[in-house]
């Protein structure tokens, strides 16, 4: 067994996967010792549950006799004492309830049994058995020894009936096995691509991390295409020579069919891959695989921090600036940030990469925190994408259309050459809004404070917040007037139909979370582009991701000023690294790449900086524009979002929490103020901001505020530590 896992006896602190004050104590029963990280079964109520004895000295307070004792201990095998400290790190951090983290670390692995599967194994022949053929080969399958269920229906080739029928006659029992397929080992001396000086300056000097053994955190940026995947992969490689394991995150994993192609070319093989809607089986297998040390290198969505890996020598985040890292519904955490603390946790190096940093990761650069490798130019002599800023003032749109002219006349020359164009549009959907022509009216959700997205294709109004969906009607449910229902300003789905009749011949292909439901239908999309089935692209933020389509060369944004509305602290930021990942899909071959960006407003300093391409001049001014007022990273955050079933209760509370609010030196309370989203799925949404100076905590601050606020019937309060989201 690993560190820290002394034996003991009497009575031992069990944590429950279950968002709890704490760890509850337990009586160890006589005859049984038990050890840190042990799952045991525990009576909570009049259930038994699953838990995990965790460290540290009993939580006291409840009396010797009144304590329950351990049911048993679970035949799973220990959780390893570097994710206990990281989920006691999350849980401390994000003030979450450290049994709900627990359960975040345990649900990938535990729910619905422990990983291993059912099987089968040879009873004493029962002397009365009939035997059929079928029946004949289940017994010959299992005479070198027990098999799970389904690989004894497939060895045997019968149906599960056929088994169940012998267990029934007495003559095979159940048994666990473990059901492990070995994972094909990655071959870090395959050959790879010739890097070029500075791939190879900068691969060293992450070889250089991993021998080190030790904990360092490095951004790798580099303009999009300038070969930072070939280069960390390098380190990848050093790491699989030391015979050690690592870990890549991904923003979105179902997105990186590519990203699997480019690793199979280098390494041989495909990695492990890791997020939460793989088959039970599969997560089972690769949890155990992990575990036992035999997948070198799982390459995994957020939730993959949580692996069990014995021996854990690298951890990357790549596009280390994405928000996808962020997860909002339950524990509020940021993966990218806690990817750094499982590194630090288990004395490993960390690679950080973008084409875009977060201003977050430069400021930890600048003050000396990370160390920082730099790729100036694309590979292979490729020039960066030329971007126009298309002034709509200047040269609108036809009335009803949203292409201007000089981007409608770039497209047709693009696809006169034969090269592939592609027009970005962040917005799902045929019309974000629908209004009424007669009175005016618009079509809201009823549960939230938002428009119907108006999808033609499906005739429906459709909620983007809650999902809540109405065929689109024929009357104004307002004034009752007939066809008066108008969709206002466009979405993919109406620039698809514009598309189409501008460009009749092309063939058009839509990018879209709801046009291509799931990891194949990406897959399939990419590989039609890369085949040149498609001429012209038209997608969501689905299309700003990593992907490299070598005749793609016109990029056209359709709405650059799209995401600079509302109060948002890193609008600007965000919409630089978002325009600049989609600019940078184009010309990423031989052929130079051009983007156009629509906009009304070209003087805006992100228009500007996205035209110059002078990314650290804009970083720069919008690190001297949070520095004064102490804003992220330059002071800390956190968000209370308050919400209940009316408006008066949720004014009450969010009232009552103000009014209790932390002050002193260095402390601003912002709010409480109606949330953008005031109503949410039918809850009224109230938000407070408690921002302090980068060298105090918000922890601290935020437990003794909430501990001293009694909350009534139906009211929440949730908290968001590091918030990346203000609606
Ligand atoms: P980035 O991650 O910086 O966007 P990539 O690693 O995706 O860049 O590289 C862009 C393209 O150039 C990929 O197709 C990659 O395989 C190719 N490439 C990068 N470096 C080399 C190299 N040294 N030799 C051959 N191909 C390379
Ligand atoms: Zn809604």
């Amino acid at each position: 067994m690993g560190e820290g896992h002394e034996k003991r006896r009497g009575v031992v602190p069990v944590l429950l996967p279950y968002p709890l004050a704490g760890a509850f104590d337990y009586r160890v029963p006589h005859g049984m010792t038990v050890a840190p990280g042990d799952i045991v079964a525990v009576p909570l109520g009049n259930r038994t549950v699953s838990g995990v004895v965790w460290d540290g000295p009993p939580e006291g307070g409840v009396g010797d006799n009144r304590l329950r004792p351990i049911s048993a201990i679970q035949p799973a095998a220990p959780m390893r004492a570097d994710l206990r400290r990281l989920v006691d790190w999350i849980a401390a951090y994000t003030i979450a309830p450290p049994g709900e983290v627990l359960a975040m670390a345990l649900r990938l692995s535990m729910r619905g049994g422990l990983p291993a599967a059912a099987g089968w194994a040879l009873a004493p022949p029962p002397p009365d058995l009939r035997l059929t053929e079928a029946r004949k080969r289940v017994l010959d399958a299992l005479a070198a020894g027990p098999v799970s269920g389904p690989a004894l229906a497939r060895a045997a080739g019968v149906s599960a009936g056929v088994i169940r029928g012998l267990a029934d006659a007495g003559a095979l029992v159940p048994t666990i096995v473990a059901t492990a397929e070995p994972f094909a080992a990655p071959d870090p001396d395959h050959p790879g691509p010739t890097l070029s000086d500075a791939q190879e300056k900068a691969a060293r000097a992450l070889r250089a991390a991993v021998e080190a053994r030790a904990f360092a955190v490095t951004l790798l940026d580099g303009v999009t295409g300038s070969g930072k995947t070939e280069v960390y992969l390098e380190a990848v490689a050093q790491c699989l020579r030391a015979g050690r394991q690592a870990l890549v995150l991904l923003p979105e994993i179902a997105l990186s069919s590519q990203w699997l192609a480019r690793f199979t070319r280098r390494f041989g093989v495909a990695p492990a891959v890791w997020h939460s809607d793989l088959s039970t089986r599969t997560r089972r297998q690769t949890w155990q695989a992990v575990e036992e040390g035999r997948a070198p290198v799982v390459v995994g969505a957020r939730s993959a921090l949580f692996l069990p890996f014995p021996d854990l020598g690298l951890v990357v985040v790549d596009e280390e600036h994405e928000t996808a890292f962020k997860q909002e519904d339950g524990v509020a955490y940021h993966a990218r940030d806690m990817a750094v603390v499982r590194a630090r946790l288990c004395a490993a190096p960390a690679i950080l990469v973008s084409a875009t940093p977060s201003l977050e990761t430069i400021a930890n650069v600048e003050a000396g925190r990370y160390a920082r490798l730099h790729l100036p130019a694309r590979h292979g002599g490729a020039s960066l994408p030329q971007i126009t800023l298309l002034d709509l003032r200047e040269t609108p749109p036809e009335r009803g259309h949203f292409l201007a002219p000089p981007l409608r006349a770039a497209i047709a020359a693009c696809l006169a050459r034969g090269e592939q164009a592609m027009l970005f549009l962040n917005r799902r959907g045929y019309a974000p809004l629908t209004l009424c022509r007669a009175c005016g009216h618009r079509m809201e959700c009823p549960n939230c404070t938002a428009w119907l997205v108006e999808h033609r294709a499906r005739r429906l109004l459709q909620c983007h917040h809650c999902g809540h969906a109405i065929p689109i009607p024929e009357t104004c449910p307002q004034c009752g007037a007939a066809h008066s229902l108008t969709p206002i300003g466009p979405g993919v789905e109406r620039i698809t139909e514009e598309a189409r009749a501008d460009f009749p011949d092309a063939r058009l292909l839509v990018m879209a979370s709801d046009t291509l439901p799931g990891p194949h239908a990406a897959a399939d999309a990419a590989r039609a582009i890369e085949a040149r089935e498609v001429d012209l692209i038209i997608g969501t933020q689905i299309v700003a991701k990593g992907w490299h389509f070598p005749h793609l060369t016109l990029v056209g944004v359709v709405d650059a000023d799209l995401g600079l509305g509302g109060g948002d602290l890193r609008a600007a930021e965000r919409t630089v690294q978002l325009l600049h990942q989609v600019a940078g899909r184009a010309g990423r071959a031989e052929a130079p790449g051009e983007v156009m960006l629509q906009t009304y407003n070209p003087g805006h300093k992100v228009m500007q900086a996205l035209a110059s391409g002078d990314l650290d001049g804009f970083m720069a001014s919008e690190a001297a524009e949070r520095q004064p007022g102490h804003w992220p990273p330059f002071g800390r955050l956190a968000a209370l979002i308050v919400s209940a079933d009316s408006a008066e209760a949720a004014d009450l509370a969010a009232r009552d929490l103000g009014r209790s609010a932390p002050h002193g030196e260095g402390i601003t309370v912002l709010g409480p103020a109606p949330a953008p989203l005031a109503i949410l799925r039918g809850r009224h949404r109230r938000r407070l901001l408690l921002k302090v100076r980068r060298d105090m905590a918000v922890q601290p601050l935020l437990r003794s505020w909430l501990a001293g606020v009694r909350t009534g019937r139906g009211v929440r309060v949730d908290v968001d530590v590091d918030p990346l989201s203000f609606l």
